[in-house]
Order: C-alpha cells, then structure tokens, then sequence
C-alpha cells in the first residue's frame, strides 16, 4: 500500500494563486490609492483565509497520517495473514502474519506464486477455488495444507476475494487462517471415536454417579444392551450376584483411591446367561481433582476361563482314568486337614496297590492293562460320597480320602468293601475275565499324622505291610487300630448272626425307692452271650447294630421281651412293678415308635403304665416340635416316660418345661464322685431340686456306695439304682431278688 502523499496538492495550488496575488500588487499600488487601500484589505483578508485553509488541510492531512499508521498497525499485527496476488498468482504484497505463516520474509514472498507453499496434494483444491471465483465472482472458501519449504505441513484455511485495485487492474485478496490445531484436535476426536467403537473391548462411561452416560457397540454385543437401554442406569444392573458386597466395596474402593481397578468379575447378559470378564475402571478427575467420569472397559473371558479350566483340569488329573492325580490330592489332602482341624473333625487316607495287576499287563498287553484301570477307578468312585477323592497315583496305585469321618474304624469298613468289590471278575472288551485283588494301607489323621506329608508316608508304610501279610487285605498304620477295626468288623458279622442265633439276652437292673428300701421296679439291659468271645458288653455293639441298621429289629426284640416277661411275673404273682426299656436315637427318629409300643402293649397285654421308656438329652434336643408330639402320643398310650444320663447332654433345662415327662436320671458320673467332689454334690443336688421343681420324680444312676445312698437322701432323691442294691441280673434272680426287697442291706 502506498502512503497517501498527493493529499497535499489542493494546499499546492492555493499557495500559487496566493503567490500570484502578491506579486501584482505593485503594479495594482499604482493605479490608485484608494482602490489600493481596498484592494490590499481585500487582499490581507483573502490571505487569512488561506492560511485558515492551510492549517485546516495540515490538520487533516494529520489525522489521515495517524489513521494510516492505525491501519498499518491493524494489517500488518492482525492475527490472520493477508496476501494480494495479481491475476498470476504471485504474491504482491504481504502482512507479517502471512509471511510468518509462509515461513519467509515479506520481500522474499513477492513474487512469488502462492501454489509454491501449498502441499502438491491440495493444489487441485485450490485451483478448483479459484477458477470458482473467477467465474462467479463470489469469495471462496477452503481448508489446505502449507509447507515451509518442504517442512511438516500444516492447516490453514483461506479466504479469497477479487477485487481491482487503484490502477484497475485485478488484484486477489486473500486471507490465511492458522487452523493447524483445531484441525489435529478433530483429527484425535475422530480417531478416539473410531477406536472406541471399534475396540474389541466393551467400552462404558459413566459420570461420578456412575450413571451409564455412553457406551460402543462391542458393549451392546456383550451385554445384549443397546445403548438406550442402559443409559442413565448404573453398571449394577448387570451384576450377576456372584460377587457379594464385600467384594464390591472393595472394589470401589481400590478406584477412589488409585482411580484404577483391575479384576475378574462375572456379569449378566440380558438374556440371563452369566460370563467371565476383565474388567477395568479407571476414575477420570477433573481440574479441582474431584472425580467426574468412571471408564469401565471389559472383555469376555470365557473362552480365557474354558481353556483355564481345561488346563487346570489336564494338570490335576490322571489322563488314562480322569481320576485326581497325585497333585489334586496333595492340596485335597491339606485343605481337608485345616478343615478337620478346624471343626475337630477326623479324616482318612487309604493307600491302595492292586495284587497282580502286573501279570495282567505280561499277559494280555498294555492296552488290556489300561483297560482294567479304567475299570478298576470306575469301581472305585461308583461307590463314593462326592465329598471323598479317588486319585490314581501312578501305574496301579490309587489313594482314597475320606474326609469327614464319624468314626475312625469307617476307615476300615470302606477298605472292605474296596476289597470284595476290586475281588470280582473283571470282564475286558476283548474277552477275557481276569482276576485281581488290592492291598490298602490306611492312615488317619489326627491319630497317625497331622501333616500331608506324613499321612501320605505312614499310609505308604501301612500299605507295605498290608502286602507284607499276604495281600488282599488292609492295614491302619497303628496296630491296634487295625486290631479295633478287624474286631469291629468281626462284631459286625457275629452281631448278624447272634439276632439269627438267638444269643441275646434281657438282664435286669433294680431300682429301688429310697425311702422305703423297696425294689419298686428294673431297668431292662441288653447282654450278648456270644460262644466264642463271652459276654459282650452292650457299649460296644450297640453303636455297632445302629450303623448297620440292626438296632431297630433288636429294640422291638427287647420291648417285646420285657413287656412278654412282665406279664410272665404278673401272672406269677408279682404286685404292681415298673420295667424301664432303653430307645436308641435311631429308633426314635426313624420308625414310628408310638405305633410300635402299642402294637407291643396290644399283643402282651402288659398294662402301659408299668412301661417306662428311657430317652437321652439328644434324642430331644433335634427337630423339637416333633419330638413333643411322639412324647405326646406315648404318652397318651399310659406310658412313662424317662430322661436319661441327665447331665451329660446338652445342658440347656428350658426344653424339660416343653417335654411331657416323668422322671428324670441323674447320670452316674455325677454320682461317682459324690462324696470327693463338692461340685459334684451341687450339681446333684441342683439336679433334684429342678426335678422337683419341674414336677418329676429323679432316679440317681450308678450308687456303689452308703455315703452316696446317704447323701441322696438327704437331698430327697426319690430312687436309685446301682451296684450297691444290685447289678443287672438275669430275669431268673431278678424274680429271686424281687421276693426279698425290701433289699436286705
Ligand atoms: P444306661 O442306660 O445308662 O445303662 C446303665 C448302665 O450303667 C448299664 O450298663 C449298667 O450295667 C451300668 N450300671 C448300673 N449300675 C452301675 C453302678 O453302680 N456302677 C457302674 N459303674 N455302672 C452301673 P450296660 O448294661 O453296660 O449298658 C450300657 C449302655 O447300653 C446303657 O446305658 C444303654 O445306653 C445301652 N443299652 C443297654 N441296653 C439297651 C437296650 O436294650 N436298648 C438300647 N437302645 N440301649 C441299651
Ligand atoms: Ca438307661
Ligand atoms: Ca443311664
């Protein structure tokens, strides 16, 4: 732009008119005075008005210089650049925005065509712009890349104009805008939209609320959501529930305090189904640090999980038999100890060899021999409780463990019936039968080991001396354990046969009232009268004929003796007496004991209320409101009812109220200690007190001696029983005994 010089030239031409005038007036002077004098006033006042003029254009001429410096200011500061281009193209004037932006200095601009800094690829652009406004004349707009001499390029946007300038020729304007960052800011929001829609992960954002704000597509397809129906809910709509509070408070947590969070967690699909996924949360904060946006970002691992499980299952198990191997018992066995230790409970590792399998391997081949392993672990588990684990150990060795048991001689009545069922005929696909047996070492814990490794070593050395004696057989890792579990199994089988064989007997104990001395009645005791072993005592195969299932026929044999015997001494002339018959839990919980005393009483004829029945604390304590409608009911028959080994049970006396009974049993432990043991006495004595509170008459067991006869006494308690008036004796002596109460001590 050139400066407005000419401005001047009306001033120029006023001072030459006035030049004029004062240059004639000599000759003006001699013409006449007067007219002189007129004329140089006229003059004088034409000369102040020029210079009025004068400074009047100076001043303007002022103003335009200071408007003109504004300009320059305003077109060479302005943060856009502004280029003129003649009709070719080349740059003829620049402001120092444009040539910044050009990356060169305004004089080396002119000249020059603006397509030399325009990116080659965007020339078409340009050209198609300019051809645009040549023909329609109407300012164009586009967005195209410099470079500064080949540098990195960037974005601007132009603007063009075609104007003429002063001389009329065509001249275009152009405007450049720098939109470089603006341009790298669309390119990032572009580029994050599609990675976020394109991600393999399900992708969510929600607000510090945790409201679902958004969510891509690979959510929907996971989920089964579209996104309508998400948004605005929280993520807890797809909890699955598997996780429990805990875990979740926990889990926030961890994204408060780290804004990260990383884990396994199972959701639900819409259509209910449950999946595995890695989930991540990561807190997004704002300028003050607070929390504004959670971005929660998961994939199904499910097929992750499959192959997990398929491999933990290859590295537990036993691929020829799908049996536990060796490693799943180890940490089996470990878990089960803490268990058991924990609740006091038992447990047992059987040690197994199979006897001859090696021949079957010699004769027939491997593939037979594979075979009959197959066989032998389906043998195995096909009997077992889920709980227990059947592990093939390697080659023909296995191991059983048996958690949770009730009795450590369990252990041995499991190895038997491994034994008789590994001993039948073996039936291979190609035809042939084969025969083999086992040989099973058995170690307990806590009794023989509270390690893993010394169950596993005290069970291998069991089993080698189980193979030792012969095979085919089982050893405990103790030899009295094996002695006690051989002896239990013998009972169990003599037991069987002593029902058959008729070897029981009905003995009976006197009780006897303390006031008077009187025999007022006994306590029906079962005895065994075995031709081999003697007699054996009922604590022993009592709790045997109960696990064999025995004990219901031998309880109904024992009330349909006593009852039968009772009418005998009726008959025979005895007065009025009470017989006291024992149930066992077994019988009172299962089998219809009402029905079966009367059936008993009905067939003998024995009045019931010479019948006593005698109940343990626990055979009430479960499954109370049951409990008291058969007590109802036997007693509804006449009936007495007795509780018995009071004191041993459950020490809780609320439940007597409850209870429709009779009499109550002090048991003998109390009554041993009697005359050493202070607190014994209390308790006795707080015993009978609270059986006469509750109304019921109170029997003391096991009196051995006078002190303690004496001291019941003195306590008002109403009978006893004991070796000091008599132990149980046969039905002959007790008639003998009954003739002669008062007992003559
Ligand atoms: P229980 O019902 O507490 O029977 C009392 C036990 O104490 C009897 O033992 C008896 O012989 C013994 N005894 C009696 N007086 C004395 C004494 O002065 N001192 C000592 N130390 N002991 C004495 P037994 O006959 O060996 O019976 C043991 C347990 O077997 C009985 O305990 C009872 O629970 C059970 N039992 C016995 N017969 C039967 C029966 O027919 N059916 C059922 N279900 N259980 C029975
Ligand atoms: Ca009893
Ligand atoms: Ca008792």
């Amino acid at each position: 732009m050139k400066k407005p010089a000419d401005a001047l030239i009306d001033s120029n031409q006023l001072r030459e008119r006035a030049e004029q005038i004062v240059a004639a007036q000599p000759a003006l002077e001699a013409v006449s005075q007067d007219n002189d004098k007129r004329l140089l006033h006229e003059l004088q006042v034409h000369q102040i008005e020029l210079e009025m003029l004068n400074e009047n254009l100076r001043q303007s001429q002022m103003e335009l210089e200071k408007s003109w410096a504004r300009y320059h200011d305003l077109y060479e500061l302005a943060p856009v650049g502004y280029l003129s281009l003649n009709d070719n193209d080349l740059i003829v004037d620049a402001n120092r925005t444009a040539s910044k932006l050009l990356g060169r200095l305004k004089k080396s601009l002119l000249e020059y065509p603006l397509t030399r800094f325009i990116v080659r690829d965007d020339h078409d652009i340009y050209y198609a712009h300019r051809k645009q406004l040549v023909k329609t004349g109407k300012a164009q707009q586009m967005e195209l890349r410099l470079t500064q001499a080949g540098a990195t390029s960037y974005w601007v946007r132009l603007e063009m104009n075609r104007t003429l300038d002063m001389d009329a020729n065509p001249v275009l304007r152009v405007i450049l805008s720098d939109i470089n960052e603006q341009k790298s800011n669309d390119e990032y929001l572009r580029q994050a939209a599609a990675m976020f829609e394109a991600t393999r992960e399900g992708v969510m954002i929600t607000d510090a609320q945790t409201r679902i704000l958004v969510v891509n597509r690979r959510f929907s397809e996971l989920t089964g959501y579209s996104a309508s129906e998400v948004i605005g809910m929280t993520p807890q709509m797809l909890s699955s529930g598997r996780q429990n509070e805990q875990f979740y408070t926990a889990m926030w947590d961890d994204v408060q305090k780290h804004s990260y969070w990383q884990g396994e967690i199972w959701d639900r699909r819409k259509d209910g189904e449950i999946f595995p996924q890695m989930l991540s949360i990561s807190a997004v904060r704002c300028e003050q640090n607070q929390i504004s946006h959670y971005v929660g970002v998961f994939s199904d691992i499910s097929k992750l999980k499959d192959a997990e499980a398929r491999l933990d299952f290859m590295a537990h198990h036993d691929p020829l038999t799908g049996l536990s191997n060796r490693l799943l018992l180890f940490s089996r066995l470990e878990h089960c100890i803490s268990m058991s230790r924990r609740e006091r409970k038992s447990a047992a590792l059987l040690m197994m060899d199979l006897d001859r399998f090696k021949d079957v391997n010699d004769s027939y081949g491997h593939l037979a021999g594979d075979e009959l392993l197959q066989q032998v672990a389906h043998r195995l588990t096909s009997r077992l409780r889920n709980i227990d684990t059947v592990t093939r150990l390697g080659g023909d060795e296995f191991a059983l463990l048996l958690e949770d048991l009730s009795h450590p001689q369990d252990a041995a009545l499991v190895a038997v019936e491994i034994l008789e069922s590994l001993s039948l005929p073996w039936q291979l696909s190609n035809g042939i039968e084969v025969r083999i047996g086992v040989s099973i070492g058995i170690s307990l814990f806590p009794e023989h080991g509270k390690s893993s490794e010394e169950l596993l070593q005290h069970a291998d050395t069991a089993l080698y001396r189980a193979k030792g004696e012969g095979r085919g057989n089982f050893k405990y890792f103790s030899e009295d354990m094996t002695h006690a579990a051989l002896r239990r199994i013998n009972l169990e089988t003599l037991l069987r046969r002593a029902v058959v064989k008729d070897e029981l007997l009905v003995y009976y104990q006197p009780q006897v009232d303390i006031r008077t001395g009187k025999i007022i009645g006994a306590e029906a005791l079962l005895r065994w009268h075995n031709a081999e072993e003697g007699m054996i005592p009922p604590d022993q195969f009592i709790p045997v004929a109960e696990e064999i299932g025995l004990i219901s026929e031998i309880g109904e044999w024992v009330l349909r003796q006593v009852c039968q015997q009772g009418m005998n001494w009726i008959a025979a002339g005895l007065p009025s007496l009470k017989l006291a018959v024992n149930l066992s839990l077994h019988q009172f919980r299962h089998g219809d004991v009402a029905a079966l005393v009367a059936e008993v009483l009905h067939e003998t004829g024995f009045p019931p209320g010479m019948l006593e029945l005698e109940l343990t604390e626990s055979a009430l304590m479960e499954r109370e409101s049951e409990v008291v409608l058969i007590l109802q009911r036997l007693q509804d028959l006449g009936v007495r009812l007795a509780i018995d080994d009071f004191g041993t049970g459950y020490s809780s006396f609320a439940y007597l109220k409850y209870f429709p009974l009779n009499i109550l049993k002090i048991d003998k432990t109390f009554i041993e200690d009697l005359t050493e043991m202070d607190d014994d006495k209390e308790i006795a004595a707080a015993i009978i007190g609270l059986g006469h509170t509750l109304h019921l008459q109170v029997l003391a067991e096991g009196v051995e001696t006078e002190e303690q006869l004496i001291f019941l006494k003195e306590q008002g308690c109403d009978f006893y029983q004991g070796y000091y008036a008599s132990p149980a004796v046969s039905a002959h002596d007790f008639f003998n005994l009954f003739q002669n109460s008062p007992v003559p001590k």
